[in-house]
C-alpha cells in the first residue's frame, strides 16, 4: 500500500477518541464505538461522492458502490491494523444492522434503489477490507462469515480499487497547492468531534481542485448526502441516534 505514511497521524487520532470513552461501561463503549465508526464510514462514503464530482472522476458502474469502496479503502489506508479492523468491523455491521431493522419493520429490499441491498454492502465491505491484507485478516473474515466463494476474489477486488481510488488519492497528496475541506458544525456533537481531526488530517495530506464544506447539522432525518451545487457534504445530526438504535438492536 502506498498510503501507509498516513497511519501514524490517524492512529493518534483514534487512540485519543478511545481514551475519552474510558469512563463508560463496556457496552456503552461498544455502542459509541459503533456510532463513531459508522459516522466515519458514512463520511468517507460521502467524500467519495464529493471527489467524483470535484475531481471529475469517470465511474463505470454504480456510483454508490464506488463511494462504498472508497470508504473501506480509506479505513484500510489510514489506520493501524487493530484500529482499522475495529472500524471495518463496525462499519460492515452498520449495513447488517440496517438490513435487520428493515426486516423487523416488514419493509422489503428496495431493489429499485441506487444503493445495493444492505446485505451486499455488508459483504462488499468485508471483502475489500479482507482483500487488502488477507494474511492478517483471515479471522476478521471468519468472524463476519465471509463465504469462501467470495473470499477467493477479494484480493483482486481490492487491487482494482487500489488502482482506481488509490491512484487518485495518491495524486491528491502530491499536489503542491489546492483547496481544502472546512467543517461547519451547528453545535458540538459526536459527529463534529469525530470528523474535525479527520478533516484536519486530510487537509494536511491532500489538496482538492475546489473547496469542500462539511456541514454537521440537524436536517430532520437520519441522513448524509453530498450536494454538488453547494460543493458540500451534510452529515445530519439525527444519524447519531439512528446509529445508537441500530447498535442496540444488533
Ligand atoms: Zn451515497
Amino acid at each position: 500500500m502506498t498510503l501507509r505514511f498516513f497511519i501514524a497521524l490517524w492512529a493518534s487520532i483514534f487512540i485519543t477518541g478511545c481514551a475519552a470513552a474510558e469512563t463508560k461501561n463496556s457496552s456503552d463503549n461498544d455502542i459509541e464505538a459503533f456510532v463513531e465508526a459508522n459516522i466515519l464510514g458514512i463520511f468517507f462514503h460521502e467524500l467519495g461522492h464529493a471527489l467524483i464530482d470535484i475531481e471529475g472522476i469517470p465511474i463505470f458502474g454504480q456510483e454508490e458502490d464506488a463511494a462504498d469502496a472508497l470508504s473501506i479503502f480509506l479505513i484500510d489506508a489510514f489506520y493501524e491494523e487493530e484500529a482499522a479492523q475495529d472500524l471495518a468491523y463496525d462499519a460492515a455491521l452498520g449495513f447488517w444492522a440496517e438490513a435487520e431493522a428493515r426486516d423487523q419493520n416488514g419493509d422489503g429490499i428496495a431493489w429499485w434503489d441506487n444503493h445495493g441491498p444492505d446485505e451486499q454492502r455488508f459483504y462488499n465491505t468485508i471483502c475489500i477490507f479482507y482483500g487488502a491484507d488477507p494474511e492478517r485478516r483471515e479471522q476478521f473474515a471468519r468472524d463476519l462469515n465471509l463465504p469462501e466463494e467470495r473470499a477467493e476474489s477479494c484480493v483482486e477486488e481490492f487491487d482494482q480499487i487500489n488502482k482506481s481510488w488509490g491512484e487518485l488519492i495518491e495524486d491528491l497528496t502530491k499536489r503542491q497547492s489546492g483547496s481544502k475541506l472546512t467543517l461547519r458544525a451547528s453545535e458540538s456533537s459526536l459527529s463534529a468531534e469525530t470528523l474535525q481531526p479527520e478533516i484536519d488530517a486530510l487537509n494536511q495530506e491532500m489538496s482538492l481542485s475546489t473547496a469542500l464544506t462539511v456541514n454537521v447539522a440537524p436536517c430532520g432525518e437520519a441522513n448524509a448526502f453530498y450536494d454538488p451545487e453547494e460543493r458540500a457534504i451534510t452529515m445530519c445530526l439525527e444519524f447519531e441516534d439512528h446509529l445508537r438504535a441500530l447498535a442496540k438492536n444488533l
